[in-house]
């Protein structure tokens, strides 16, 4: 038998996945399922970034790019990043990648190793702490809950630090949590991360889906000292609807960049040449933001008629999600296990929701909203319907 390595065998696969193919599995047999499983919006990219990359495509730019990225899309990021979030990167500062998880996997692949150890606040994103595996370093787990709405402070963080501490994974909007940092709570962090002089990597990849008048502060904006221990990650699939163009990139400390691009020289070689003119255009386009802002307020819209129903749910709670397009509705008065809960939802009324304990929360589940409004009404009803069988 060929054996594994046991770099294999210290990973697990994606549950979000898992459970969205489960549910891909039963639709495809014609069965009628709410899949609330994925975190990929339900709109198509916009039509500027399609024509964007059919142009490119007719011109024949079907070569490899640099393995960094086009130049002009580089300086377009480096730009965004100025504008949009007050972080003085040059084009050279900045790589792109074939997706946001790329962007993660490149880093932590850069910047960890074993013996050292990844923070990151719990319920964390899957993919985190299986990137962080696959280094050889150790994920440590900063639990939160419900109390402050999922938020790590500055004294948490400051306590989990150890002489083995080499970074932490900050998310703000989160998944699966929607919590979205207030620039206080940034600052605070901050302040402990340069006290330290450990790096902090900013998956900042929600950004534009914040809601209630929030406002997302980027961490490597709150001065030089900071930018010099921030790696910024970031991508199109969710700003742009765009989770099938796999781009991404990171910007950072050049080092890191030139580290992370020699990676990239002997992995991918680099993200796909035609899709980098389609973002290109994207972030030059002068409607860009409003086509982000139609989306946005559509999700607002979502989240807050999928807040309004779970409420309603005896033996359900919910926090507001203030970003990111999740809920993650607590379950623990039910009795079961996160896992179990989920299983038996789609099996007894057909709706996907990943358990929590995915993320390290076996307390909670997490829906995804960025689904129409009719399949959102009728999966919560279902949900409803399943939880007073539990009663
Ligand atoms: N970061 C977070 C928190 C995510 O939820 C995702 C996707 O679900 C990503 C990064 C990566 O996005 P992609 O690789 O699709 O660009």
């Amino acid at each position: 038998m060929i054996e594994l390595s046991d770099r294999a065998n210290r990973i697990s696969p994606s549950m979000t996945f898992a459970i969205a193919s489960k549910a891909k599995a039963l639709k495809a047999k014609g069965v009628d399922v709410c899949d609330f499983s994925v975190g990929e919006p339900d709109f198509v990219t916009p039509a500027f970034m399609r024509e964007g990359a059919k142009a490119a495509l007719d011109a024949g730019q079907t070569k490899y790019a640099p393995t960094a990225g086009l130049p002009k899309l580089r300086a377009a990021i480096a730009d965004k990043l100025a504008g949009d979030n007050g972080l003085a990167y040059t084009p050279e500062q900045v790589v792109v990648t074939t997706g946001g998880k790329q962007a993660l996997y490149n880093t932590m692949m850069v910047l960890l190793g074993p013996g050292d150890e990844a923070l990151m606040p719990a319920p964390a994103w899957v993919t985190y702490p299986e990137i962080v595996k696959l280094t050889g370093a150790e994920p440590v787990l900063i639990p939160t809950d419900e109390s402050t709405e999922f938020r790590v402070s500055a004294a948490q963080l400051a306590e989990a630090i150890t002489p083995r501490t080499r970074l932490v994974v900050l998310n703000s909007p989160a998944n699966p949590t929607g919590t979205v940092y207030t620039p206080q709570e940034i600052a605070a962090l901050a302040e402990v991360i340069v006290e330290h002089q450990i790096t902090v990597i900013s998956d900042e990849i929600y950004e534009k889906l914040i809601y209630d008048g929030r406002r997302h502060v980027s961490i490597g904006s709150l001065g030089e000292e900071i930018l010099s221990l921030t790696v910024t990650c970031s991508g199109f699939s969710k700003a742009f609807a765009a989770t099938g163009w796999r781009l991404g990139y990171i910007a950072g400390p050049i080092h890191v960049i030139k580290a992370a691009t020699a990676l990239q020289s002997h992995s991918t070689s680099g993200a796909n040449t035609f899709a980098q003119h389609g973002a290109l255009v994207a972030l030059r386009a002068g409607n860009a933001q409003e086509v982000i802002e139609e989306m946005r307020l559509a999700f607002q819209a979502r989240r807050n008629l999928v807040i309004e129903e779970l409420q309603q749910i005896p033996g359900l709670s919910c926090t507001v999600p203030q970003g990111a397009f999740y809920a993650f509705p607590n379950i623990s008065q039910t009795g079961l296990d996160s896992l179990t809960f989920c299983e038996r939802l789609l099996a007894s009324e057909q709706v996907a929701a990943v358990p929590g304990g995915a993320f390290g929360c076996d307390d909670n589940i997490r829906i995804s909203y960025a689904t129409d409004t009719e399949t959102l009404r009728a999966g919560l009803a279902r949900l409803r319907r399943f939880v007073a069988t539990l009663a």
